[in-house]
């Protein structure tokens, strides 16, 4: 799934190529990824020029006058922005033609969804969750993020994917900054204390402003997910002290992380070793 830095590089790249142009050519191959809330189908975008391109929440949100296109890439989604003319991909969602250049979207698992509605009509786009503070803007402050995470009861990494609470960090860089900050994927909020709470908060901004540069120098095509800078996610050695990377299991998610380097905390119980009986 396109998280935060990805999102940020396919929505400048996709601004640079697109904005002020007019669509000129549309067809969907895959009807299953488009839901229309008004009436008639993707044809209604012909004609009318792309006014901007924005983030919203996980959804990216092409606006036409009158009309948004919101897309939720979900698990696979990925979009590519080609010459008009090529072959159909096998995953093609949808195309939408601007002159001399297409944008596709693809979807290996067609999880994905378009959503057209009338403008700004979110309702309409079930499991659109927003509200949360925008983790790479000034609003995010420390106290801000410890003052959340002390009225949270769930486990911590329910938390930092809550796009309610927080825009938006998904699993993969969940993993990165628990682990960045030293902390187990299943310890409970309401055990970390305010310094790890503060180095939580850190962590969250030194992890995702780092992985929004390099994303960004990669310079990759945007439908390549540029992953392999990641120090947990998917590895099999910490690259810290070396020890084997655990997967557990966090509310049907899988986490990853490094048992000696984010040590599992027991709120409750009696640490014996440092009890001195
Ligand atoms: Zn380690």
């Amino acid at each position: 799934m396109p998280e935060l830095p990805d999102l940020l590089y396919i929505l400048a790249r996709l601004r640079e190529r697109l904005l002020g142009r007019e669509v000129t050519a549309e067809r969907v191959r895959e009807p299953v990824v488009l839901r229309c809330t008004v009436r008639g189908n993707l044809s209604l975008l012909l004609g009318r020029t792309l006014a901007e391109v924005f983030r919203k929440s996980h959804f990216l949100v092409f606006r036409f006058e009158g009309l948004d296109l919101a897309v939720n890439p979900m698990l696979a989604g990925r979009f590519r922005l080609t010459e008009p003319g090529g072959r159909d991909e096998r995953t093609l969602g949808f195309a939408l033609g601007f002159g001399n250049v297409e944008m596709r979207y693809l979807d290996d698992k067609k999880m994905g969804k378009a959503y057209l509605i009338a403008t700004d009509d979110w309702k309409a786009i079930p499991g659109l969750q927003t509200g949360g503070v925008d983790i790479l803007s000034p609003e995010f402050t420390r106290e801000r993020f410890v003052s959340l995470l002390k009225h949270r009861r769930d486990q911590v990494r329910v938390f930092l994917l809550d796009k309610r609470v927080l825009d938006s960090l998904g699993n993969a860089y969940a993993d990165e900054v628990l682990f960045e900050a030293g902390i187990h994927p299943k310890t409970f909020c309401r055990s970390i204390s305010h310094d790890d709470g503060v180095r939580l908060h850190e962590a969250i901004v030194k992890v995702m402003s780092e992985a929004v540069a390099e994303v960004e120098d990669r310079a990759e095509p945007i439908d390549v997910k540029v992953r392999d800078f990641l120090k947990v996610r998917r590895k099999e050695t910490c690259p810290r002290c070396g020890a084997r990377i655990r997967t557990a299991g966090v509310r049907g998610m899988d986490a990853w992380f490094c048992p000696r380097c984010q040590p599992a905390s027991r709120p409750g119980l009696v640490d014996w070793t440092r009890a001195g009986k």
